[in-house]
């Protein structure tokens, strides 16, 4: 089984995704994805993210490296390289995807019944702009970016196979282990 988490940026993804790998130790590996964008705080290469260059990138479309990528954002390249799915599956670990909508719905496409697609969603814009504003990290433009595309996101929740809303914390995390556990 793969697990897909998908959600607007600043809903909680993250936090969800580190949950899962805490609290089932061994049995899931976060998929980390490759990006043009820079480090973000104390974001490290090769554990959030690969952070490459743009030129770097393009080879790896030119190759054909990667099962899916997305500009994202305007200029800012995101994508999930083969190698990354190999190297998990083949420490027999289940992967976690943590990846934006368009690329959750092309990978659930991919992997069928063998995925598990989750949308976690904000309990509203406002309370999702109160957290990227809180988190303390993000530029006033990126902010205004990723609530214009939250806007767009959210109509997709739909495609998902479930839909947990992150409001009460320790309620979303409860919900997200009965899914990843009943499948
Ligand atoms: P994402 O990975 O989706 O961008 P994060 O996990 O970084 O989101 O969460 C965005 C911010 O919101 C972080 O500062 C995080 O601590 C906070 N946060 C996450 N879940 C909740 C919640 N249920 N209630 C309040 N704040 C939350
Ligand atoms: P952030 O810059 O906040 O880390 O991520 C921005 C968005 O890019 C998030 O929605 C995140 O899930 C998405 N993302 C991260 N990696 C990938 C990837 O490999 N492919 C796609 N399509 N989106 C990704």
């Amino acid at each position: 089984m793969i697990i897909i988490l998908c959600a607007p940026s600043g809903s909680g993804k993250s936090t969800m995704v580190k949950h899962l790998l805490e609290t089932y130790p061994g049995q899931y590996e976060l998929s980390i994805s490759a990006t043009t964008r820079a480090p973000r705080g104390q974001e490290q290469h090769g554990k959030e993210y690969y952070f490459i260059s743009r030129e770097e990138f393009e080879q790896h479309i030119h190759n054909n490296d990667f099962i899916e990528y997305e500009q994202v954002y305007e200029g800012l390249y995101y994508g999930t390289l083969k190698s990354e799915i190999e190297r998990i599956q083949s420490a027999g670990r289940t992967i976690v995807f943590d990846i934006d909508v368009k690329g959750g719905i092309n990978l659930k496409k991919i992997f069928g019944n063998d995925a598990l697609s989750i949308f976690v969603a904000p309990p509203s814009i406002e309370e999702l702009s109160r957290r990227l504003y809180g988190r303390g990290d993000t530029s006033e433009e990126m902010i205004q970016k990723r609530l214009a595309k939250a806007e767009i996101e959210m109509a997709d929740a739909p495609h998902f196979d479930h839909i947990v809303v992150n409001d009460d914390l320790a309620k979303a995390k409860a919900e997200l282990d009965r899914l990843v556990n009943v499948g």
